[in-house]
Parts: structure tokens; sequence; C-alpha cells
């Protein structure tokens, strides 16, 4: 089964809860966790384990001076404004660049080859024997994060690889290489990566806090999961136990909320050491299992 966490906005605790439900159904469940967050990857912080990388690029255009002839049609094609074609040169705009290959089909000269651009990495970990960490990182100011993603979830085993792309570093052969569950941590908002991390997913939990703030992103992520089609809960993080607002946003969308983590001086410390408080509290490692048993049964029909 695979379950994507995801939240509207930032500092909700999304990570933590991913990291705290991937350790408790580790202890009777092969769990892979895929850190999508690739701009910003932090699950490796708590699980610290040796591990092994493979770049991550796309392919991007490259002009045979001896073979353009300036004729512009690789600028006019190019709907991305990458291309721009002077009398006697070529400017090529990797930032802009989509990777689409559609420039080297319509030059008709053949003067255009592509070559591989470095964007970015994915991680392979295996922090504990039934669990192992995924993890992909975007190098700092590229923009393609779903490409990072879609090849986090490739290496992960729960997607195909993506056409075209090739690890080039061959993985160690994984303990637990099959998963009983996949989580998938999504990056905070509902941009692009959110959706290509939910993609395919079999449940979404939508983590949030019961602030105006909070109240106001968890909608904008309903929406995202519902135009998707996806069956999700919410998880209310640091309830005080007044979350009227929330509840009454969950009801007129019919989601349930299916957890409710306290604010808590024990969590609290324990967060603050960076630690997971699943592990320093384990009768919540039961309260996590009883959670995704939950949504197996009542959202979650996935494998
Ligand atoms: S289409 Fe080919 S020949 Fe024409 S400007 Fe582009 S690279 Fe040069
Ligand atoms: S590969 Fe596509 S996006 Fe990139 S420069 Fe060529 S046409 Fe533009």
């Amino acid at each position: 089964m695979k379950i994507a966490v995801a939240s509207g906005k930032g500092g909700t605790g999304k990570s933590t809860f991913a990291a705290n439900l991937a350790l408790s159904l580790s202890k009777s469940n092969d769990v892979v966790l895929v850190d999508c967050d690739v701009e910003e990857p932090n699950l490796h912080l708590f699980f610290d384990a040796e591990h092994e990388e493979s770049e991550v690029t796309v392919p991007v255009p490259v002009v045979d001076p001896g073979k353009c002839t300036f004729c512009g049609k690789c600028g006019d094609f190019c709907q991305y404004g990458a291309i721009t074609v002077l009398k006697d040169d070529i400017l090529i705009l990797m930032d802009l660049c989509h990777s689409c290959g559609g420039c080297r089909i319509v030059c008709p000269y053949d003067a255009i080859t592509e070559v591989p651009r470095v964007i970015g990495k994915v991680r392979d970990s295996q922090p504990d024997e039934h669990l192992r960490l995924v993890t992909g990182v975007l190098n700092e100011g590229e923009t393609h994060a779903p490409v990072v993603i879609q090849m986090a979830k490739a290496l992960a085993g729960s997607t195909p690889t993506p056409a075209g792309a090739v690890f080039e570093h061959q993985f160690r052969e994984l303990v637990c290489s099959m998963a009983d569950v996949t989580i998938y941590d999504s990056s905070p908002g509902i941009a692009c990566p959110v959706i290509e991390t939910v993609e395919g997913a079999d449940y979404v939990v939508l983590v949030t806090e019961s602030t105006p703030f909070g109240i106001h992103d968890l909608e904008l992520a309903i929406g995202v999961v519902e135009k998707l089609g996806i069956p999700a809960g919410v998880v209310i993080n640091r309830s005080d136990g007044l979350d009227e607002m929330t509840e009454e946003l969950c009801r007129r969308h019919s989601l349930e909320i299916i957890m409710r983590i306290p604010f808590d001086r024990r969590i609290a410390g324990v967060q603050n050491r960076g630690g997971l408080f699943s592990q320093d509290m384990p009768e919540w490692q039961g309260r996590f299992t009883d959670l995704y048993h939950h949504i197996r049964e009542t959202g979650g029909g996935g494998a």
C-alpha cells in the first residue's frame, strides 16, 4: 500500500508524522519511506545510516555550430523560451529547458544532439532491517523537482522508472526491496512537486494544525486530493482540543479526522532533541499501527 503524507503549508509536522508512521509500521512490516521533499529533504536526520547514491540527469540540447544554419526553427518551436537564435549565434538557457527533446526533432539539419545534465541525486539507505529510506535531492537552483521525485519513487520500486532514465549507480541488493508499505513524504504546499508525489498513492494523509493559517492551507490541500480523486484523511498535530474549525472543514468535505496528536510537553521535548516520539513513547507505535489498519479498512484499498 502506498500512503502519501502532505500538508498545505510547512511547519505542520508532516515529516515528523511520516517518520513516526514509518518507524512504527516497520516493527511488523517491510516499509520504504520516500523523502519526496526534494528541495529540503530531512528524513535522513531521523534515520542516520550509510547510503548509496545515483545522480539524476535530464537531457539538454547542444548545438553543433558546424551544422547550424541559424534558421530559427528550434527557437520558434521551444514554448519555454529556452532557445534564442541570433543572426550568427544561438543561446540556450538551460534553466528554462524542460528537456522535451522537441528542438532536436524539428531541426532540419541534424544540428542538435542531447547531453545529460545533472540536476540532483537519489539516495538509498537501510536504517533498519525492515525500514528503507529513499531520498530525492534536488541540486540548489534547479527547477526539475518532479523528475527527482519520479526517480526516487522508481528507486523505491513503487513506480516504473521514467522513460529514458537510468540509475548510473548499481544499487546493492536490499533486504526489503519489496515493501508492504511505501510512505511518500511530500513537500509542503500544493505545487507540482506535491502532485507528482501524491499521484499513484492509495491514500493521502493531510497533516494540519488548528490555526487560521493551518485551516486555510488545509482547504487548499483538500482541493488537490479531491481533484485527483484519492481517498484522504486528516491528522491534527499539536491539537489543544479546540479543533472546531478544522472539524467543520472536514465535515464539509466528508473527510475523517483519523488522528489527533496532542500538544504535549513530552512529545515536544523528544522533538526538540531531534528524536521520534514513537520511539521514546512506545504506546504511540500501537496508535500508528492502528491508524494504518484503519486506513486500509476505510480508504486505501491498495495492495
Ligand atoms: S533548427 Fe537547427 S539549424 Fe535551425 S537554428 Fe536551430 S539548431 Fe540551428
Ligand atoms: S528540449 Fe524542449 S524545452 Fe529544451 S530547449 Fe529544446 S524545445 Fe526547449
